[in-house]
């Protein structure tokens, strides 16, 4: 199959210091060119994401100082696990340990640029600390452990050494050096979103102009057309959209399982036909917990209510607000497609090609009221025990709706009991696969050696 035309970089506007949608900037700059990582989507950090990083950097460097414009790359991982990019620049890495529920962000050498003159802890000067027999070489560092003595727990740090600063962790004693180089500090333009949203304002009605004439040239290819909407970011975009092209049929499933800021949100979305799945719990015993790798649960909650609706309706075109760079499985979504489960049902995707970037610059241009989930720290949205979440995002749940979350650990705990499973199946968040996939395992074997 040919890979679809995905966005491998991201552009940014070395005058404005914002990100841009395509290459060239409204103040007439041309961007300059990020790598990013698969699966190439790129958000914007949000208040909850961006209380994380400054609670993090604080108590490791002293400073809760970040620009206001801060994107999130996400990529492979234990759990979550993203490039943080500010200032056209890789800025370091927020992670979340599954097990021991803690945050870690490892700042990166392009970073230190803006936090180097902000840095109040967390410096390390490797020629005072050092005591080693041997006087270090000014070259080859990199990589190498070097004994130190410090004040500095365990962790990332900034390393100053002879004129240059970098990177590097420390470990019981010992300082490994990530990367060092020299580093001229800077102070940059700092323009909050609505700027961002301003010099893309010509891509976004690019990207709104073609996905509302794709929708026109599809809407009419059933007798009936109407919008999928989830309460989600992506089909806040896409009923917007189709709105725009004269849809005037929408429909919402409820799971049974929807966090009440998803059911205030459609409410206000005034979606006319709500179907119910419901029952979920119900079905737990006779088929077992849904997991990532057996999501029996989206036929039973999602499909069927469809299912049902439709056989009612008759064939339609169902707008969509999946995407391409959601997850690797996504990534060959084609534009328009039968429905296998639904034979009669055309869906059809105009935002498939957007990233999640592109989808909130639009809502925010068009002033679109949004799920307040994303601003209190979930990535995506769905049922609040979906197993398709990161262990990072049901800790919210646990802080947000800890009734929700008890409920939940009370099914975990009675599975757990009844299938005598280790209590890493509820303390590591293993109860979401079937078939833990290897790196899983991996670190359940680690826990296990250090526990001796
Ligand atoms: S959102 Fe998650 S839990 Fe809900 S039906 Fe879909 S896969 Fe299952
Ligand atoms: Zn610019």
């Amino acid at each position: 199959m040919r890979e679809p035309p995905v966005k491998k970089v991201l552009y940014w506007c070395p005058r404005c210091n914002v990100p841009l949608l395509g290459r060239s900037c409204a103040c007439g700059e041309q961007g300059e060119r990020m790598p990013l990582l698969r699966p190439y989507d790129v958000r914007p950090a949000l208040s909850t994401d961006r209380k994380i990083l400054t609670t993090i950097l604080t108590e490791r460097f002293g400073t809760g100082d970040l620009p206001k414009i801060v994107l999130f790359n996400k990529t492979g991982g234990l759990d979550r696990n993203d490039l943080v990019i500010a200032n056209g620049a890789r800025f370091g890495w927020l992670s979340f340990h599954p097990c021991e529920k803690r945050w870690t962000f490892v700042p990166e050498l392009e970073a230190l640029p803006f936090l180097l003159p902000r840095a109040r802890a967390g410096v390390i000067d490797l020629e005072a600390a050092y005591r080693g027999g041997e006087a270090i070489a000014d070259r080859r560092i990199g990589g190498k452990r070097l004994p130190v003595r410090t004040n500095i727990p365990d962790g990332p740090v900034i390393v100053r050494f002879r004129g240059q600063a970098g990177t590097g962790f420390l470990s019981e004693g010992f300082l490994k050096i990530r990367k060092l180089g020299t580093v001229i500090e800077k102070e940059y333009p700092d323009p909050g979103w609505d700027s961002a949203v301003e010099k893309n304002r010509f891509h976004l009605k690019n990207l709104e102009r073609h996905a509302i004439r794709f929708i026109r040239q599809h809407m009419n290819d059933r007798p009936r057309v109407n919008v999928s909407f989830s309460g989600g970011k992506d089909s806040t975009a896409a009923l917007e959209l189709a709105r725009k092209a004269g849809v005037t049929e929408f429909y919402f499933v409820d799971t049974g399982m929807e966090f009440p800021e998803t059911l205030s949100f459609v409410e206000e979305q005034e979606i006319p036909v709500r179907l119910t799945g419901g029952g979920l719990l119900r079905h737990i015993g006779k088929q077992g917990l849904p997991t990532k790798d057996n999501r029996w649960c989206c036929e039973m909650v999602k499909l069927l209510p469809v299912k049902r609706w439709l056989g009612d309706q008759g064939e339609c075109v169902t707008i969509q607000g999946n995407r391409w760079y959601e997850s690797f499985s996504r990534a060959g979504l084609p534009s328009v497609c039968e429905n296998p489960y639904h034979p009669g049902q055309l869906n059809i995707s105009p935002i498939r090609n957007w990233r999640a970037l592109e989808v909130f610059l639009y809502i925010w241009w068009r002033d679109l009221a949004e799920n307040p989930l994303y601003e209190k720290g979930f990535e995506r949205v769905g049922c609040w025990m979906c197993p398709a979440m990161l262990e990072s995002e049901f800790e919210l749940v646990r802080t947000a709706h800890p009734e929700l979350h008890r409920r939940w650990i009370s099914v975990l705990k009675e599975q757990a009991g009844r299938r005598h499973l280790p209590p890493e199946f509820i303390s590591c968040g293993l109860w979401r696969w079937k078939n833990p996939p290897p790196k899983m395992r991996e670190l359940l074997r680690e826990k296990k050696a250090k526990a001796g």
